[in-house]
């Protein structure tokens, strides 16, 4: 079956548990299931254990990354924090320099606390080998970065990770399973924010988990039922039903994001756009190599911070607003915003300046986006 059937029909295979015929899968907003006898439990026994509106959900997404298993999480950062109860103090993860904020502040503040180092590195640009140590057990990355766009070679890293047995953790949030399936290329983990481009409507928070051996199933099934951070019925639903429109979302809002970038790249008051899909730009040869689109996000640095700010504050169509990944148009300022609890020093050697602004194009028409960041630029007087 095709990607696209995917999105909509999951694997193929039915939901048995509905008599009526139901096309949309059935919320069960329940918090636990009757038994009628002691041993005899229908398969469920507790949402916290089992529901199947999560589990359908987990399925499709198992299905669309080509995993053995996915796991649905309340948030993105709630399936980071439970995939990092996998680690025990003294052992070492290596990490990308540049990450999604909430990353950085969980290593930083938690994942450190509990004994794990962090070792951090621009893995875009640097050998992994050099920085593996015998306590090593996992590498952590994004591809293309959060927000500075950067571009990493997952096979490469995975042949190497292999060799050595630690583990390849990719959070493929901005590519989506769409454009791109990290654990064809050699990953053992996936991560997502299904907050983003598979909810894709700004309305639920979740996160995904997504493996191919049945060991780490094993494990990160234990994790979810004892932290207790399962994705609810509802939100698990809504995310469903973001997924069916995945692939339309996709293609519509990467050709509104090459509009922008085309405008952007005419606008002398702009200095830099970050973009993998710009030919010829750092990180392009690879994703085309790895991946089947460029997406929909674009950071770009303008003139001054008084242009960023004056952006921001007169957009009307495309919304300030953190996050990315849905239907709407939204600008963010990772300087304050997303990116806020990375270090000042770490912020500026990756380039996050106070200039610097980040577009996740929606599903809108691209002339009308075109023509707010027109009238915002215009209405500068600096
Ligand atoms: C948003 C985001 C996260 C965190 O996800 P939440 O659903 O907001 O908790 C993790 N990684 C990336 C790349 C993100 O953009």
């Amino acid at each position: 079956m095709q990607f696209s059937t995917k999105c909509v029909h999951g694997n193929g295979e039915r939901f048995k548990g509905d008599a009526t015929g139901s096309v949309s899968m059935p919320i069960y907003q329940t918090a636990t299931y009757a038994h009628a006898a002691v041993g005899q439990s229908t398969g469920y026994d507790y949402t916290r254990l089992q529901n199947p509106t999560r589990e359908q959900l987990e399925k499709v997404v198992a299905c669309l990354e080509g995993g053995l298993d996915a796991l649905a999480f309340t948030s993105g950062m709630a399936a980071i924090t439970a995939l990092m109860e996998l680690f025990a103090p003294g052992d070492n993860i290596i990490a990308d320099c540049d990450l999604y904020g909430g990353s950085v502040r969980l290593f930083d503040n938690i994942t450190k606390k509990n004994g794990v180092t962090v070792t951090r590195a621009d893995l875009s640009s640097q050998d992994i080998a050099g920085l593996i140590k015998p306590d090593t057990r996992a590498v952590y990355i994004e591809t293309p970065t959060n927000p500075m766009m950067n571009v990493i070679d997952i096979a490469a890293l995975a042949k190497v990770t292999k060799e050595r047995g630690i583990l390849l953790i990719v959070d493929n949030t901005f590519l989506s399973p769409y454009f791109q399936n990290p654990l064809a290329l050699g990953a053992d983990v996936v991560v997502h924010s299904g907050t983003k481009f598979l909810g894709g409507h700004n309305d639920a928070l979740a996160g995904f988990l997504v493996v191919n051996s049945k060991e780490l199933s094993e494990r990160l099934r234990f994790i979810i039922k004892t932290v207790g951070s399962g994705l609810a019925p509802f939100d698990s639903w809504l995310v469903l039903r973001g997924i069916k429109t995945l692939p339309v979302r996709m293609e519509k809002s990467q050709k509104n994001a090459q509009s922008v970038v085309r405008f952007l790249q005419g606008e002398e008051r702009v200095v830099k756009v970050y973009y993998c899909g710009i030919a010829g730009s750092k990180g392009y040869d690879i994703t085309l190599k790895q991946a089947r689109g460029f997406g929909s996000m674009i950071t770009f640095e303008v003139q001054s911070k008084e242009l960023a700010l004056h952006i921001l504050k007169s957009v009307k169509l495309i919304r300030f607003a953190e996050s990315l990944g849905g239907v709407e148009t939204l600008l963010t300022y990772p300087y304050t915003q997303t990116h806020a609890d990375v270090p000042e020093d770490v912020r500026i050697a990756n380039g996050i300046t106070d200039r610097v602004l980040r577009l996740s194009a929606g599903i809108e028409d691209d002339a009308d986006l075109i023509a707010d960041l027109q009238q915002a630029f215009n209405s500068f007087c600096g």
